[in-house]
């Protein structure tokens, strides 16, 4: 997808601080960070939103978790802890649209989110 930012971050074509990259996922930091670690962890294959996800994709989510708890881990979150999440739709908020879980934390994180 040409025209999709994360599709080009994935491609290298577009700049970003890459924190892992491998042959299924790459993570990289929000350029607008909500918390002293916020890392975005997206598939390296367009996927639009969640609601697009197939059986097929099952090892890739799974994957993409592991990934963002990795990265959750080199950056010493795993004692003070951490949020994974993904929006899905307009209310939600997806600004884009790739799938991508975000990491957060460094910081008391409030819960319910607004
Ligand atoms: P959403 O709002 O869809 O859940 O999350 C999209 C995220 O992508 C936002 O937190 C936003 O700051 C981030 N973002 C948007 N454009 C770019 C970009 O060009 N580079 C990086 N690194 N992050 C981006
Ligand atoms: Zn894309």
């Amino acid at each position: 997808m040409a025209d999709c930012i994360f599709c080009r971050i994935v491609s290298g074509e577009m700049p970003a601080e890459i924190v892992h990259k491998d042959d299924l996922v790459t993570a990289f930091r929000d350029v607008n960070p909500q918390a002293p670690t916020h890392v975005l962890v997206v598939p390296n294959k367009h996927i639009p939103a969640l609601t697009a996800l197939g059986d097929d994709e099952r090892r890739l989510v799974g994957h993409i978790i592991q990934t963002a708890v990795k990265v959750a881990e080199s950056e010493g979150l795993n004692e003070r802890g951490f949020r994974v999440v993904a929006n899905c739709g307009p209310e939600a908020g997806q600004s884009v649209d790739h799938v991508h879980f975000h990491l957060l934390g460094g910081r008391a994180l409030g819960w319910p989110p607004g």
